[in-house]
Formats: C-alpha cells, sequence, structure tokens
C-alpha cells in the first residue's frame, strides 16, 4: 500500500529516527509500502522519516539498467562502517523535495551493516549511485537532507521554493 511522501519543510524530516529493537510484522508491511511508494513515485530511496515515521528503516533500489532485474533492499537499522577516501559527486534530488537537484560530495563506496526483514545481520560494500543512495537515505535517518550540503544562501532559496510549492499543492487538493 502506497503511502504518502512528507515534503520540506516539515519537523518530522529533521529529527533522529529511533532504532528498531524488535522487527514486528507491522515494521515488516511498512518496508513493503514504502518500497511501493518509492517504485510508484519513482525514486530509488526512501527512509521511514519521510513518510512520517521515524524508525531507522530505509529501503532502495538502484538497478538503472534496462531490462535488469530489481533489486529491492529494506535496512534495518543501517550503519555505515567504512567509508573510501575517494570521493564521487552526484546530483542527487529527493522525493520529499521534488523538483530541486544539487550536486552533492560524498565517499564514493561505503561498507553498509543491516539488519534485512529477516532478522539477520548483512553487510556489503557499495560503489556508484548505490553508495550516494545509501548514505543519503542513512542521512535521512538522523534528521539530515541533501540540501544541508548546500551553503546556505541556495538552502533558504529552495526551502523558500518548497514551502510555495506546498501551499500550491495544498490549494490542488482543497
Ligand atoms: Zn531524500
Amino acid at each position: 500500500m502506497k503511502r504518502p511522501i512528507l515534503l520540506h519543510p516539515d519537523p518530522r524530516l529533521k529529527k533522529v529516527a529511533d532504532p528498531v529493537s524488535d522487527l514486528t510484522d507491522d515494521l515488516r508491511t511498512l518496508a513493503d509500502d514504502m518500497l511501493a511508494t518509492m517504485y510508484d513515485a519513482p525514486g530509488i530511496g526512501l527512509a521511514a522519516p519521510q513518510v512520517g515515521v521515524l524508525s531507522r528503516l530505509i529501503v532502495l533500489d538502484c538497478v538503472k539498467e534496462e531490462g535488469a532485474a530489481p533489486r529491492p533492499l529494506a535496512m534495518f537499522n543501517p550503519e555505515v562502517v567504512a567509508v573510501s577516501d575517494e570521493i564521487s559527486v552526484y546530483e542527487e534530488g529527493c522525493l520529499s523535495i521534488p523538483e530541486f537537484y544539487a550536486d552533492v560530495e560524498r565517499p564514493a563506496e561505503v561498507t553498509v551493516r543491516w539488519i534485512d526483514p529477516d532478522g539477520a545481520e548483512q553487510q556489503e560494500t557499495f560503489a556508484g549511485l548505490w553508495a550516494t543512495c545509501v548514505q543519503h537515505e542513512i542521512d535521512h535517518l538522523n534528521g539530515k537532507l541533501f540540501i544541508d550540503y548546500l551553503k546556505p544562501l541556495r538552502r533558504q532559496l529552495i526551502t523558500r521554493k518548497m514551502v510555495k510549492l506546498k501551499k500550491e499543492r495544498a490549494r490542488e487538493k482543497a
């Protein structure tokens, strides 16, 4: 089931999410809902705070090649355990900040440890778009948005435009 995605600015997007201590069916359903919401958007990653749930859960699928099999990943309590010295720059976007994109520098490779929906611990090293995406989503769990990496003036400009966009969307719904 799809869930509504919160739009910036929203205080829930600035909060630190709580660790998941108990993998309940509700949380597994949330992961499935988040994947459905992400694919529908369409997007390549989504964090639980973006659907208003302050739990440490992210989903992603950065398979881009036409016709390639999808690789949906749901990560509970994801943690970056190592990063490369090499940096890469990607033009990032965010489902909570639609229509705005900006270059962000991040480590080119990251090793992430997480708990999968079956409760098993997983660890993998990601590169390329996967590395950018997983870092972007983990940032969401710490109340950090990609625009927080930009210069204050640019961030304020985007935030002002988002306030306007949210008002327009609210009017369309009314
Ligand atoms: Zn995002």
